[in-house]
């Protein structure tokens, strides 16, 4: 079982519903080195490819590399002996920028957004939202509001919803001219948060010092893959290992696709990958590696906020799946 972690840490608001409570992470691994064999991720891949999968094991990774990872994750991976991988997004590295999906928490859900029109140009498409004026209370009701909520409680977590889609979508650029009008929209500026940071240079060569955590690459701009040009899809790798390289020190051979979802996917990328130097990629659909999975299609089980009896109940389920 392949565990996918993005933050250990509790936030105001978590619309993408990412963040784990350290109290809760601690119990997970207590409950992985109980029922399970915590083995590094790379361990699960021979050299020429093959997986070698048997047992009760379990590879925890992280996603985009957050500094909780360093400050908060790792003491507890530490406590227990638990390996891990940090997939980091490479252009987040050094840049006091925020992932998109913190800025549109920024933007729309920690500011109120004027009730004035909004106009976007996404996907070659103008984009007109009209919001209600007057009443001063958009985005003060998003306490606890997360997309996996059925229901929205009102137009900006709406708007928050509708622009997560374009944004997943949308490439670099787009998504860059977009955040700059949205950010004329409410008049507040491009600086991120310290909260919501990616590690830097000397951040990351202390997450791999020891060498219980490693990292890997998450991609250089968390764009969707599958439209990519042979030449865009070989930059995003080998330009994204080349800088982490840099910046860690050492080796970086291992891949986790931005977003991850099938539909997201280039269709056949078994060759970029390993002429990009990735002796594997992990996807964000579910499934437990066994023997003939795919080397460069890992599957891995997504982990919310749970407890550890909803955690421990299905990590048991997990080791079902196929
Ligand atoms: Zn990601």
């Amino acid at each position: 079982v392949i565990l996918c972690y993005h933050r250990v840490t509790e936030l105001e608001r978590d619309p993408q519903a990412l963040a784990v409570r350290p109290d809760r992470f601690d119990e997970h691994m207590q409950i992985i080195r109980q029922i399970a064999e915590p083995v590094p991720l790379g361990s699960l891949v021979r050299d020429d490819g093959v997986v070698s999968a048997s047992g009760r094991r379990v590879a925890v990774t992280f996603d985009d590399g957050y500094t909780d990872n360093l400050e908060t994750a790792r003491p507890i991976l530490e406590r227990y002996d638990i390996p891990a991988t940090v997939f980091v997004v490479a252009g987040m590295v050094d840049d006091d920028g925020e992932f998109w999906w913190d800025e549109l928490d920024r933007l729309l859900l920690k500011t109120s957004p004027p009730g004035r029109e909004l106009e976007l140009e996404m996907g070659g498409r103008t984009l007109l939202w009209t919001m209600p004026s007057g009443n001063g209370s958009l985005g003060a009701t998003t306490a606890g509001w997360s997309l996996l909520d059925p229901v929205d409680p009102g137009p900006v977590e709406r708007l928050y919803r509708e622009l997560d889609g374009l944004f997943r979508e949308a490439n670099h650029r787009e998504r860059e001219s977009a955040l700059e009008v949205l950010r004329a929209w409410v008049g507040a500026g491009s600086e991120g948060r310290e909260s919501h940071r990616v590690m830097g240079s000397s951040e990351l060569r202390q997450l791999v010092e020891g060498g219980l955590v490693g990292v890997g690459s998450h991609g250089l701009h968390h764009i969707s893959f599958a439209e990519l040009s042979r030449d865009e899809l070989s930059a995003e790798m080998t330009e994204s290992r080349i800088r982490l390289e840099r910046a860690v020190g050492r080796p970086v051979d291992e891949f986790a696709y931005p977003f991850g979802a099938r539909f997201l996917l280039p269709a056949d990328d078994v060759s970029e990958l390993r002429e990009a130097g990735y002796r594997l990629a992990c996807v964000n659909f579910e499934g437990t590696v066994r023997p003939g999975t795919p080397c460069h299609r890992l599957p891995r089980f997504l982990v919310r906020n749970w407890t550890g009896d909803e955690f421990s109940e299905r990590l048991e389920r997990w080791f079902g799946v196929r």
